[in-house]
């Protein structure tokens, strides 16, 4: 037998941009418009806004009375010199102002523009917030498609709380992208373009000063840009962490119990409640550094603007008004140049959220869906020559047998035989490495997933319920079902007294996998889900061990009513079992040993003849004989 492939997926990694481009294209064009209208209606909330120093301009020009002389012809419109006197001069025409009405007027103007701005804001403001959480339910809704769609080795191979951390915070933070970052980056742009024109126009020097404090800005974030992207990844890790060893330790929270590991387990959450509290500070230590550098970087700027106006009104280029509303401007500057920095970062993050998004959708499941509508199981499933391994580690090796329509086969072997791979071969939960399984002729791979998987009825060893009544647990994703399938299906599987004696009967809510019934009936519940639907294969998972004799009796019971009817392939742990098997398959090593009736087993399969002996015989004296005395 040669090397079997590994099972085992690599995702491909992207680039930050690469990932961005593709979400936009992916997302953005389902809402254009919104997206438009939310540009739009902050372009015009930004361009009422940055009117707002030619009011203030006006009138501080007429505070000391009418104020339209002396306005140089060569001076630009916005330099804050003379802006005051030209809107006075501009708003009366030629005429002889009034100074009071002016005042009056340019007052009423600075509510007016004021409340304009406000409402125009909270539009596109809200208007972002929605595309926001439009997107993020998208993207949530395309990721979590994705994940249900993987197969099986995707689900052993991530870890949990990866995956929930993926598609609840690298979600949100990505829709931020699509929907209030675009709005913040024409937000700041208008502010900070027409904020320069008005310094520009009014003195050179003064802006070149204010540039210095941008560039300065700019390579402030440019050097904590790397650090933090690095110390953010390890903290989302790091909490992802948390999460995984939480829900594994809940979720293990009888195992913890009944060995008395409780002080173990804390002790295990601790070590990485303190990793990801350590990963929050050292990210924190860098993080807030920004903030607090950037302001002790605008305070030497603004002292440094201070110095070159003293210099330019010393110099009769610069007039009180000009420079009390210069510092005005610059100071609403500072706001929104302090936001496009920030923005960088906001970038970067989202850029570190796509692309680990885009990543798990880039990762195709193995088991790929097929073309071919499966109607019904008419004749026979065949292995041919079947090999699988879980990567390097084989499980099935070179198996060919024929399951007919109708057969009751029991699986036999020894632990780690690989009786679970063969029924979720069937299943099609995983792929064989080599060989092919044939269906009526066809393989298996040919079929389309969820309609070849829906004539099986499947009860697994681990009898997982959901936190749901008893009839939705039995109905599980089959809205079809009629009240009186249900009661049939648990009619069969010997669980409709049990149940009509609970509280609320059907609409008893189980708990936590099922946690307020017992092994026994949980396990009954499980049957009755399976068979609801009335599948034409059963593969079950006989776990009986783990329960006492009269609910052993009555599972027992219940899967020789549910097997007569349909083709059964039952795992059996107990050979009581397979007595009345058609044929008893018998797995050792991930080779089939032997195949036949018990009587035939026992002489012929080794391995059988021993199980045999181990459940039903006492031991041989020369066993006894090994046993340490006591
Ligand atoms: P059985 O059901 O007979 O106890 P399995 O089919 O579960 O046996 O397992 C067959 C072999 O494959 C065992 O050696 C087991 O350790 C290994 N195996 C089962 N599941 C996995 C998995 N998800 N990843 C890696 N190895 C696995």
């Amino acid at each position: 037998m040669g090397r079997l492939k590994s099972a085992s997926l690599h995702p491909r990694t992207h680039s930050s941009w690469t990932a961005f481009r593709w979400l936009i294209s992916r997302y953005a064009r389902r809402y254009l418009w919104v997206v438009l209208l939310v540009a739009g209606l902050t372009l015009v909330a930004n361009l009422l806004m940055v009117i707002q120093p030619a009011i203030l301009a006006a009138l501080l020009a007429n505070l000391a009375g009418p104020a339209t002389e002396g306005i140089p012809s060569d001076a630009s419109w916005l330099n804050l010199n003379f802006l005051g006197a030209r809107v006075t001069a501009w708003l009366s025409s030629g005429k002889t102002p009034d100074t009071n009405q002016l005042l009056v007027l340019f007052g009423v103007l600075f509510v007016v523009q004021a409340t304009l701005v406000a409402a125009t804001n909270y539009m596109a403001d809200y208007g972002a917030v929605w595309l926001r959480a439009q997107f993020a339910k998208l993207i949530q809704s395309d990721l979590l498609e994705h994940l249900l769609a993987q197969d099986i080795a995707f689900f052993t191979r991530e870890k949990t709380g990866e995956l929930i951390s993926r598609a609840t915070r690298d979600a949100t933070n990505t829709a931020m992208a699509l929907g209030p970052l675009i709005r913040s980056l024409i937000h700041h742009t208008v502010q900070i373009v027409v904020y320069s024109a008005y310094l520009f126009s009014t003195s050179l020097w003064l802006t070149l000063g204010s540039m210095v404090l941008l560039l300065m800005q700019f390579g402030f974030t440019q050097a904590l840009k790397r650090p933090t992207r690095r110390l953010v990844r390890h903290e989302t890790d790091t909490a992802a962490d948390l999460l995984t060893a939480l829900q594994e330790s809940f979720t293990g929270i009888r195992v913890t119990k009944s060995f008395g590991a409780e002080a173990f387990e804390l002790s295990r959450l601790k070590a990485t409640i303190n990793r990801v509290s350590a990963a929050v500070l050292r990210k924190s230590r860098v993080e807030k550094l920004e903030v607090p550098g950037r302001s002790v970087l605008d305070s030497l700027a603004v002292l440094g603007i201070f110095l070159i106006a003293i210099l330019q009104m010393q110099a009769g280029q610069l007039t009180f008004q000009g420079l009390l509303l210069f510092t005005y401007v610059g100071k609403l500057l500072i706001a929104p140049i302090n936001h496009m920095a920030t923005n960088a970062l906001w970038i970067e993050t989202m850029g570190a959220a796509f692309g680990r998004i885009s990543e798990l959708l880039s990762i195709q499941p193995r088991v790929a869906d097929g073309r071919v509508a499966k109607q019904a199981f008419e004749r026979e499933i065949r292995f041919n020559d079947v090999s699988f391994a879980y990567g390097d580690r084989p499980a099935l090796r070179n198996v060919t047998v024929e399951i007919r329509k109708g057969e009751f086969i029991a699986l036999v072997g020894p632990s780690g035989a690989g009786k679970s791979t063969f029924t979720d071969l069937i299943l099609r939960l995983y792929d064989p490495s080599e060989g092919e399984i044939i269906m009526d002729d066809v393989d298996l791979r040919m079929f389309r997933l969820a309609e070849y998987r829906s004539h099986f009825g499947v009860v697994s060893q681990e009898t997982l319920l959901f936190n749901d009544t008893v009839r939705d647990n039995i109905r599980y994703g089959r809205g079809h079902l009629t009240e009186k399938d249900i009661h049939t299906a648990a009619r069969i599987a010997n669980a409709h007294d049990f149940i009509m004696s609970l509280p609320q009967q059907y609409d008893t809510v189980v708990g936590d996998r099922g946690i307020r019934l017992s092994g026994g009936e949980r396990q009954r519940v499980a049957i009755a889900r399976a068979v609801a639907h009335n599948p034409q294969i059963l593969i079950l998972d006989e776990a009986t061990s783990a329960l006492d004799s009269e609910s052993e009796r009555l599972v027992q019971q219940a899967i020789d009513q549910v097997v007569v009817h349909t083709t059964a392939i039952v795992i059996a742990h107990r050979l009581s079992t397979v007595m009345h098997a058609d044929r008893i398959i018998v797995l050792n090593h991930g080779r089939i040993e032997a195949i036949g009736s018990n009587d035939l087993l026992l002489k012929t399969s080794p391995t059988y003849y021993k199980l045999h002996r181990l459940q039903f015989e006492q031991p041989t004296d020369l066993e006894v004989a090994e046993q340490p005395l006591a």
